[in-house]
């Protein structure tokens, strides 16, 4: 087993993404200690049944007070609040980074707080599900999968290649990104997705000529892998939509330009365009496969529910 990279980290927010941290910090032998704070008491409490930390504190600037590491693990919007807490007790020469789901936001936020006698560098786990909070996590979250790191400039050098040694151990992959740019690509390849989703899934559920118990039966055509997206975290989704305003606006002009002319293709007959489009679609999912991000099972890889509970009569 590796050295420990740290002495101490900090964890602040113990959800999805700080309990996957947990465990793999735990499991790769990343810290000598881990220390969990989280806003709730029954957060905190829930995080000490798992055994995720070492120590458990209530109070963020208590938290941080001895860390060489700490990672904020907290949805965008309340980034700003916590580095307002956990500014003053800093230990000089700490790096603090977090997770956000976006970028010039999360900077905007906490950098004007932070001492220059830490190293914030701000980064992103292309990693997830639909699930949250301290029992959603787990430590092979981040096998694979990018880490895009987004440093200001005059970061420092060996700070920032310490934390790409902490996430590749975490078993990730590691970029280095603008914010501005990482903000754009997340809107197409992340935040737009979810919008998709949690609007059409709004839109069946709103219908009248359709029965829920329909929608839900017949699922499997294709609305049941939307229903993934949309069931995710509110209050992270919420964040992000509010956080990346500009990138998201500028990518769904784009989307209902595209629909347009798709819903014109299907309009007018134009068979070519829609089979020129669908092939091309095809050939991108190709590429992710290829690339590592999915599998090649059909059903999305999804196990086949043999016999399924009978719905309940509507
Ligand atoms: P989560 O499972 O809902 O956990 C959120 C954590 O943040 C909890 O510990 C919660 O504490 C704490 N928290 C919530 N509101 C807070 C507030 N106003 N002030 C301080 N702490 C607060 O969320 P997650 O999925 O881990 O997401 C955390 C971050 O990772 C987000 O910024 C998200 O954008 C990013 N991210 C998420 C995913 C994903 O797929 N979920 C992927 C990559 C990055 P209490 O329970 O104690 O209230």
């Amino acid at each position: 087993m590796a050295d420990p990279l740290f002495e101490t980290v900090a964890l602040i927010g113990i959800g999805l993404i700080g309990s996957s941290l947990a465990r793999i910090i735990r499991r790769e032998n990343l810290a000598k200690t881990i220390v969990v704070s989280t806003r709730r008491p029954e957060t905190l409490a829930r995080a000490r049944e798992l055994e995720l930390g070492d120590d458990y504190v209530g109070d963020a600037a208590e938290a941080v007070a001895n860390a060489d590491l700490v990672i904020a693990s907290v949805p965008v919007g309340a980034s700003e609040s916590v580095a307002r807490k956990i500014a003053d007790r800093l230990k000089p020469g700490a790096i603090v980074t977090d997770v956000g789901s976006t970028k010039a936001s999360v900077i905007q936020q906490m950098a004007p707080h932070l001492p220059s006698a830490v190293h914030f560098i701000p980064g992103h786990p292309i990693a997830g599900t639909e699930h949250s909070g301290p029992d959603a996590g787990f430590a092979d979250l981040f096998e694979g999968r990018w880490c895009v790191l987004t440093p200001l400039p005059g970061t420092d050098e060996t700070a920032l290649a310490k934390l790409t040694r902490f996430w590749e151990r975490c078993g990730s992959r590691v970029d280095t990104m603008d914010p501005e740019h990482h903000d754009m690509v997340l809107a197409i390849v992340s935040h737009l997705p979810h919008i998709i989703a949690y609007n059409i899934v709004g839109t069946a559920d709103d219908l009248e000529a359709v029965t829920k118990s329909e929608v839900i039966k017949y699922s499997a055509s294709g609305f049941r892998d939307f229903t993934r997206l949309a069931a995710s975290d509110p209050i992270m989704w919420r964040d992000v939509c509010l956080h990346n305003r500009d990138a998201i606006l500028e990518m769904l002009a784009r989307f209902s330009e595209d629909l347009s002319a798709l819903q014109r293709a299907i309009r007018w007959g134009d068979g070519e365009k829609l089979f020129d489009l669908f092939t091309r679609t095809r050939a991108v999912r190709r590429s992710i496969i290829e690339a590592g991000q999915e599998v090649d099972a059909p059903d999305f890889g999804r196990h086949v529910i043999a016999h399924p509970p009978k719905p309940e009569k509507a």
